[in-house]
């Protein structure tokens, strides 16, 4: 007997699936487990909407791994902290030789998975773990000195020259033999587990599926990328891939995204967009993986601790229901309630919005998305916030401030955007709409704060922050 044991966790495909894959490879009889951790769940802000992405998805998981003789089963304990043990017991009670794992790089995800590797140890199980989330391997994207890139640019320049090695797909793992497993008291299905709720709307919007995942794939590579260079930036448009719930919950991989750029490529620069938009995916997780500080709530710029964040729940409460009084903000953060996603383009609004205009603290926005996105991820949500902040590795200094009536005028010029989302502007004229001032309807507030005072407010704030920095430094 020669079992293998996979333990699935943010990788929920059976195709170009590395533990699943080299698993299978091993012998002939493996077996499959995902435990859910409900408290830490809500310890890590994981959305509902998530959560319940994650169930449709095992569901389907289950189906096809049933076809290849591969069981999948379903445990349930409160933290990270109870894994070491469960897994040691169902290596021992179903006699396992090995266990198989994608990584994950977040700090509570690497203490926990280091722990599940000495228990195994000492059990005599060994326990290998697979690079999976990233096209090119931790630690691999290096400067000239060695040292980890800080910022975009030059990080996507030198990770397209690491990937002219063609990449490859693993296929589907090979049909196993059918395994007599012995009963084991904790095991639960899948409908035991204790899922969160969400709405039907939302459910219908993000059908679950490493089907639904390729057909989104498929048919952005070959119609909704020949816009992309212009539409991506609009958010009344499907302009974009909508393929981020998936990525995030590994229902797609990357490299299958990364290879269709390779076969559906015409030449275009779309495609070279996109592809750096998955190398703005790969960079937050490289630099994840590089600063460790980054899944411990602290700035990567470490000087900016000192920024005096206003407290006002008031203004934070208007911003989390889109009750702002700024039309594009406001309808953001409710395509943000009612869809569990938002477009990029209003992310980088909304987020600029708590975290400078209003100048509240930008963890607040992070964990705020976190508990609301059907894709929330740590390394892209986090570096997204913290470059929208100016307090992580955006190049451009502190005054980069997006005005948001301007962007509107911009990038939603008929406000049809905000008219889906706030059916009360909607007899405004496209003028008005950006910023309704005199037939600005009652039920609608008026503006929370004087952009122009908020924004001379948050430059102070950074601009005094080079004195103390300069301060702390001479103490
Ligand atoms: C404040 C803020 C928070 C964000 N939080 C998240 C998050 O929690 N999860 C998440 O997946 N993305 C996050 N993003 C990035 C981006 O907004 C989404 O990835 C994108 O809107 C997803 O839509 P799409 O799949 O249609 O993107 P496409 O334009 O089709 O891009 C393809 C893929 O590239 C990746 N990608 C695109 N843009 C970015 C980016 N700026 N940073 C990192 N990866 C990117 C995503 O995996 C995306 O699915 C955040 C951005 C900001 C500004």
């Amino acid at each position: 007997m020669n079992r293998q044991l996979v333990w699935f966790r943010d990788d929920l495909r059976a195709i170009d699936n590395p533990a699943l894959y080299y698993a299978s490879q091993e012998s002939t009889s493996t077996i499959a487990v995902y435990i859910a951790t409900p408290k830490q769940w809500q310890q890590h802000d994981d959305a509902p909407s998530k959560i319940d992405f994650w169930r449709r998805n095992l569901k389907c998981l289950q189906a096809t791994l049933s076809e290849l003789n591969i069981s999948l089963h379903f445990f349930q304990v409160e933290t990270y902290q109870q894994i070491p043990d469960l897994i040691a017991s169902i290596c021992q009670h179903w006699k396992i030789k090995k266990l198989h794992f994608n990584q994950q790089y977040a700090f509570n995800e690497q203490l926990r998975d280091q722990h599940v590797t000495d228990v195994c140890h000492k059990i005599g199980v060994q326990a290998h773990s697979y690079v999976d989330q990233l096209l090119l391997p931790p630690k691999s994207v290096r400067t000239k000195s060695g040292g980890a890139f800080k910022v975009f640019t030059p990080f996507a320049k030198q990770a397209r020259q690491q990937m002219q090695d063609p990449l490859v797909m693993l296929p589907l793992p090979t049909a196993q033999h059918t395994i007599e497993i012995t009963h084991f008291p904790e095991k639960l299905e899948l409908d035991q587990i204790s899922w969160p709720s969400v709405t039907k709307a939302i459910q219908l919007m993000w059908p679950a599926g490493e089907q639904s995942a390729e057909k989104s794939l498929i048919s952005f590579c070959e119609s909704t990328i020949n816009g992309y260079q212009q539409n991506r930036d609009i958010p009344s448009i499907p302009g974009t891939s909508g393929l981020s719930p998936y990525l995030t919950s590994g229902v797609i991989s990357v490299k299958q995204c990364w290879l269709a750029t390779k076969v559906y490529n015409d030449g275009s620069d779309n495609f070279a967009v996109w592809q750096n938009e998955l190398l703005w995916r790969e960079f937050y997780r490289h630099i994840l993986i590089d600063y460790p500080q980054i899944s411990k709530h602290q700035p990567w710029k470490s000087q900016t601790e000192n920024i005096r964040w206003r407290k006002n729940e008031a203004e934070l409460v208007a911003w989390q229901q889109g009750l702002t009084g700024f039309p594009i903000i406001d309808a953001a953060m409710r395509q943000l309630l009612t869809c569990g996603w938002m477009h990029n383009r209003v992310r980088m609004l909304t987020a600029m919005f708590l975290s400078k205009h209003l100048m509240i603290d930008w963890r607040l926005g992070e964990s705020w998305f976190m508990q609301h996105l059907i894709d929330g991820d740590i390394a892209s949500n986090n570096g997204g916030w913290q470059w929208c902040a100016s307090t992580g590795t955006d190049a451009v200094p502190y005054f980069r401030l997006f005005n948001p009536i301007t962007q509107s005028q911009r990038f939603d010029p008929q406000g049809k955007f905000i008219r889906h989302y706030l059916a009360e502007l909607s007899t405004l004229n496209d003028k008005e709409i950006h910023f309704p001032r005199k037939n600005r309807p009652q039920d609608y507030p008026a503006p929370i704060i004087d952009l122009a005072e908020a924004r001379e407010r948050v430059l102070a704030e950074f601009k005094a922050l080079g004195n103390k920095k300069a301060i702390i430094k001479t103490r």
